[in-house]
């Protein structure tokens, strides 16, 4: 879809400023039923796009992402753009510098049409934390696109750009992508830059693609990919193009499949049976299917919701009214508050339910009491998750199950219950867990209530081994 479209470009049937513009158009026609942006710039696309087309008719040669529109996730600094992460503490916020993906993607000359919705700072799984509004799901407008980038995933599959950019900490790529029918891909950990990405929980968030194909993914996380000297985590990689390693050929792929993953009575039928047809198409094209043992996702869940709450409430402290986010003291300027109550105020007012229960959970798991019990032994739970990742991977290439448990579920469904809507996260947290690399890719459709709803698979890979998970994504699509 995206060497399509540069095919196109290049032998000039299409400029990047039509191809810009069409896209605008489709998000005024669709975008009133889907909400999937939280901010458009069109001036700004269009100049960029007019700047390719330039360089283009100079017959100067341009790479595979250059005048391509794209839609980026709200929580990624564009220098001079709002970035609102999906939280009032941070509306009329304007990014002061390029996030490092960003700039990767400037480099490249990339069109950027808008940032799309969120949960508030990535925390949810249907973007229905979104201070903002609630996006839809495209195949059916009564449910939820999933999340927390449910924005980009709705802006893919409604066709409103071409690819765009999610971040993932406990699924966030991968479930909206399944719940749209899209491909998603959350990168090694490490990987991709987290600068100038707003952080939730910094040992899990990952930056990564939701695109329309295996290949798409491949092009757009090779040119977001790589070490970065302002993030101290992230990794050198050897500096190849993806795209150019996907043969299609799976034959003798060690796949494993966790039988833990298909036990208990979570897994919703529609979804089991797509994913076991995946499993024959797989031993069709040659790949040898292996049982392999997991711990259950319960125990991921359960380690991921005491760290991940215990950074955010790390993450979270900086909003405090005076060094980031918006202040109370400024809209009440008679009152004679005390700098504690600036504090206290402007957190009460301006973040929003799930932030605050989730502040409130790690800091509780981190207090001096509880830190053992809690903080302490889920890291203990953590190193033991990624050890049997690692026996795992001892056996198989690439492991392979659900991605979601359901697929996309109702407006409205589980928000009283944040237990329920934490259950999402029950395939993809592991991969988090544990820092692999893992896509969740279109497998099929359940009939649900009379109609059609995606539903994806998902690939774990071993760490920094996207080339055979990207492969083996590959070889499912096109077969
Ligand atoms: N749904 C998970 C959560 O609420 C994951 C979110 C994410 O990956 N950003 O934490």
């Amino acid at each position: 879809m995206i060497r399509d479209l540069h095919e196109k470009l290049v032998n000039q049937e299409i400029t990047s400023e039509q191809l810009t513009s069409d896209y605008f158009d489709a998000i005024e026609k669709k975008e009133p039923k889907i909400e999937a942006f939280l901010s458009l710039n069109k001036e700004f696309a269009l100049d960029k796009a007019r700047a390719v087309d330039r360089k283009i008719q100079n017959g100067e040669e341009i790479g595979l992402l250059a005048g391509i529109p794209s839609a980026i996730k709200d929580n990624m600094c564009i220098n001079g753009l709002p970035v609102t992460a999906g939280s009032k503490v941070l509306e009329n916020y304007i990014a002061p510098y390029d996030a490092t993906v960003i700039k990767k993607l400037k480099k490249e000359d990339a069109v950027f049409l808008g940032k799309t919705n969120l949960d508030e700072f990535a925390m949810g799984s249907s973007t229905e934390n979104s201070a903002y509004q609630t996006t839809k799901n495209a195949h059916d407008t009564s449910r939820v696109p999933g999340g927390s980038s449910g924005g980009s995933a709705a802006a893919v599959a409604a066709d409103m750009c071409a690819y765009a950019l999610g971040s993932d900490t406990g699924g966030s790529i991968r479930q909206p992508a399944s719940f749209c029918g899209t491909v998603g891909l959350k990168p090694t950990y490490g990987l991709v830059s987290r600068y100038g990405l707003i952080a939730m929980a910094s040992s899990f968030d990952q930056i990564g693609p939701i695109t329309r194909t295996v290949e798409d993914a491949a092009i757009v996380f090779s040119r977001i990919a790589g070490k970065d000297r302002h993030d101290s985590t992230s990794v050198p990689l050897v500096d190849k193009n993806y795209e150019d390693f996907l043969s299609g050929n799976v034959k003798n792929l060690k796949i494993g499949v966790p039988k833990e993953y298909f036990e208990g009575n979570g897994l919703d039928a529609g979804v089991r049976k797509i994913v076991e047809n995946s499993i024959e198409k797989y031993e069709k094209l040659g790949a040898k299917i292996i049982d392999v043992s997991l711990p259950s996702g319960e125990y991921a869940l359960a380690t991921y919701y005491i760290i991940q709450p215990c950074e955010v409430s790390s993450n979270m402290a900086r909003y405090d009214g005076i060094r980031f986010g918006q202040s109370i003291e400024k809209g009440n300027s008679e009152d004679n508050f005390v700098l504690k109550d600036i504090y206290f105020k402007s957190r009460a007012k301006y973040l929003g339910k799930e932030v605050k229960r989730r502040i409130m959970l790690g800091t509780y798991a981190l207090s001096a009491g509880y830190y053992d019990q809690y903080y302490k032994k889920a890291q203990k739970v953590r190193a033991l998750i990624k050890n049997k990742f690692e026996e795992a991977f001892q056996k198989v290439d690439v492991i392979l199950g659900p991605t979601a448990p359901t697929p996309a579920f109702k407006i409205g469904e589980k928000t009283e219950n944040p237990l329920e809507m934490y259950l999402a996260d029950i395939y993809t947290a592991p991969a988090n867990i544990a820092g692999i690399p893992a896509i969740s890719i279109p497998a099929g459709n359940a009939k649900i209530e009379g109609k059609e709803l995606p539903v994806g698979l998902q690939l774990m890979g071993k760490w920094f081994d996207e080339e055979t998970l990207l492969n083996c994504a590959h070889a499912f699509e096109i077969s």
